[in-house]
């Protein structure tokens, strides 16, 4: 029985995938950061639930302790994060650090930590969630897509470097889903500048995908076995994608300036 290491499980996209593997013969490690609050997942059969905030090194290394001494590790999922949204001006210190330290550096340590137990396998495999914002540029969620596009970037360098150990590392980057990404944005001040085009903004993002689609496309990435890095989940990730490639970047920011601030017609 194969064995995945889910981040940030107890919602969203995260659960939907413990879910998935579940469903499909998996043993899950399903993390989060209030296990006492779980009530689905404790429910189902080889699921076993760990502590884990990503912004806590030191249970890092306990959860990673206790999860390998469990079971032998194929897969991590790095899932959790949340969607920082405003102006960038509007942000404090504290908002950019938190968000760059949960979906940036989160994913980085908990990676760091699976390492030595990979290289010493000689295989297990990466899948770091990312989002079309990390492939394209949106106004308002600027700290978000850059925790996004850098977790692209290091993924790609990653897999690079983790190749002479037969150890892979894939991105899939979804497209807008149906979750609470941006619910734990209490804390952002809105300012009055931005209040007309923001209130546009967030009237157009269209949360069109299911968590349970993503999930699909990660378990697809787990075990296609292809040397691949990059996998677009959801119903528009993969068309912005591709829309990009065509026109090019330059063509691609000034398209995007117009859909948002020159009509309401096109979705994202
Ligand atoms: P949810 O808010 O439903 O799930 C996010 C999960 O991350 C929750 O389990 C949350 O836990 C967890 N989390 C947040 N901070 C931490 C932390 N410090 N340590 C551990 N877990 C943490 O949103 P989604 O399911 O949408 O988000 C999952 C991933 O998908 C994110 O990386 C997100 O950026 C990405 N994504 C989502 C899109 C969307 O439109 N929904 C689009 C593109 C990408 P808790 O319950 O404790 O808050």
């Amino acid at each position: 029985m194969k064995t995945i290491f889910i981040t940030g499980a107890s919602s969203g996209i995260g659960k939907a995938t413990a879910k998935l593997f579940q469903s499909q013969g998996w043993n899950v490690i399903a993390t989060m950061r209030k296990p006492e609050n779980e009530t689905e997942l404790t429910q189902l059969e080889n699921v076993t639930i760990l502590a884990l905030d990503v912004t806590d090194i030191e249970q890092i290394k306990s959860t990673v302790t206790k999860a390998t001494g469990l079971f032998d590790i194929d897969v991590v999922v790095n899932n959790a994060g949340y969607g920082l949204l405003g102006a960038l001006e509007a942000y404090t210190n504290e908002n950019i650090i938190r968000q760059v330290d949960t979906n940036f550096l989160g994913t980085v340590r908990v990676t760091q930590e699976f390492i030595p137990h990979f290289r010493e396998a000689q295989k297990g495999l990466f899948i770091n969630v990312t989002s079309i914002g990390g492939h394209t540029g949106f106004p308002f969620t600027s700290i978000y897509n850059g925790t996004k596009w850098a977790v692209e970037g290091w993924s790609e360098c990653l897999s690079i470097e983790l190749s002479m150990f037969n150890v892979g590392v894939k991105t899939v980057a979804p497209s807008s889903t149906n979750t609470e990404l941006f619910s734990h944005n209490v804390d952002v001040k809105h300012l009055p500048f931005y209040e007309a085009t923001e209130k546009k903004m967030v009237g157009m993002i269209k949360p069109a995908s299911s968590p349970e689609e993503i999930a699909e496309v990660i378990f697809e990435a787990a075990t296609d076995d292809k040397d691949q890095l990059r996998y677009f989940a959801g119903k528009s990730s993969k068309a912005i994608y591709d829309r990009r490639q065509e026109i090019g970047a330059e063509a691609s920011v000034k398209e995007i300036k117009k859909m948002y601030f020159d009509s309401l017609k096109t979705e994202v």
